[in-house]
């Protein structure tokens, strides 16, 4: 994986982790029932679970609403090449491994600004032989300098999915929806927008205790309504795929998330939650737990 050769520097990264600082990509792999994270981490889970108890099902329909969209889109619509803007940290099911096990020469280039995830990246997300992976140091209030990069790796000439996933929550609509624009203006005819939003729509209040979990400890946190996240898609020329942008666990369920993994000496014990989370079927899950909307759109 080549990627952005200027900051992969080693020491400037370990110079940017702060472990003392609950971090959004550590505290989405607890909820996620990962191992990458610290105890600041866990303590802001821990509020949001306090919150929300149930708020680890966002975060796990979520995930899965990324699996069954790439999937859709290797398997059924061709598309090979994809921009994941907001990778998060390594788990399970990524997008080149969803997409390459399906079309071997698929391309992937992974953009995060986190430098934790970016370490992680290096080590774990490599491509089959026949694709490409790549990663992007970079913040996604810088398009431009996504773009400039990812063309070394995507043929923008060819359809490319561009992944908004779990992302746009944490911009300010004065900057999320000319990024988005300056992102899918980019694109080439036939590509795709997976996209997915924290909304308070559907159950405000625990979506709002877990909003202060947050914005308390300095993260911006932008809930959107149905018509504000659509407006990603329809600002842009976008056609929203079947079903339209639904919640979550609403998007074409296939029920064929991944089964929890079987208990194993957990390290966790201080967090009883995590062990919940950890080995949570999610198909055990009611509209009163999910506060996300994702849709699929294409570029005419
Ligand atoms: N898309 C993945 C992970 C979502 S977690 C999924 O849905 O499963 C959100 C990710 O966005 C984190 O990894 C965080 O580090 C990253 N992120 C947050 N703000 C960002 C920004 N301004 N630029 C780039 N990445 C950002």
């Amino acid at each position: 994986m080549s990627g952005d050769a200027l900051s992969h520097d080693p020491a400037e990264l370990r110079r940017r982790i702060d472990t003392t600082k609950a971090h959004p990509a550590r505290v989405y792999d607890v909820f996620l029932g990962g191992k990458d994270h610290y105890s600041a981490d866990l303590a802001a889970a821990a509020a949001g679970l306090a919150a929300n108890p149930r708020g680890y099902l966002d975060v796990r329909h979520n995930r899965d609403f990324l699996r069954r969209a790439v999937t859709t889109l290797a398997e059924q619509d061709g598309i090979r090449q994809f921009l994941d803007i907001g990778t998060g940290l390594p788990t399970a099911e990524n997008v080149h491994q969803i997409a390459q096990r399906i079309s071997p020469d698929a391309r992937v280039v992974y953009v995060d600004n986190d430098p934790i995830v970016l370490a992680h990246a290096r080590a774990l997300l490599t491509s089959s032989a026949e694709g490409r992976t790549d990663y992007i140091d970079a913040d996604l209030k810088d398009p431009a300098r996504i773009l400039e990069v990812a063309a070394k790796t995507l043929d923008f000439d060819q359809p490319i999915a561009l992944c908004l996933v779990a992302i746009l929550h944490f911009i300010e609509d004065e900057d999320a929806y000319p990024i988005v624009r300056e992102l899918v203006d980019a694109l080439p005819a036939g590509s795709r927008l997976v996209l997915s939003h924290l909304t308070e729509d559907l159950n405000a209040e625990n979506v709002r205790a877990v909003q202060r979990t947050y914005t308390e400890r300095g993260f911006t946190f932008v809930l959107r309504s149905k018509a504000e996240v659509e407006r990603f898609f329809t600002d842009n020329g976008l056609e929203l795929a079947e079903p339209g942008l639904v919640p979550a666990h609403h998007w074409r369920p296939d029920h064929a998330a991944p089964v929890p993994e079987q208990p194993e000496p957990a390290y966790l014990d201080t967090l009883e939650d995590i062990e919940k989370v950890r080995y949570h079927d999610i198909n055990d899950v009611t509209d009163a737990d999910i506060n996300v909307y994702a849709a699929l759109g294409s570029k005419p």
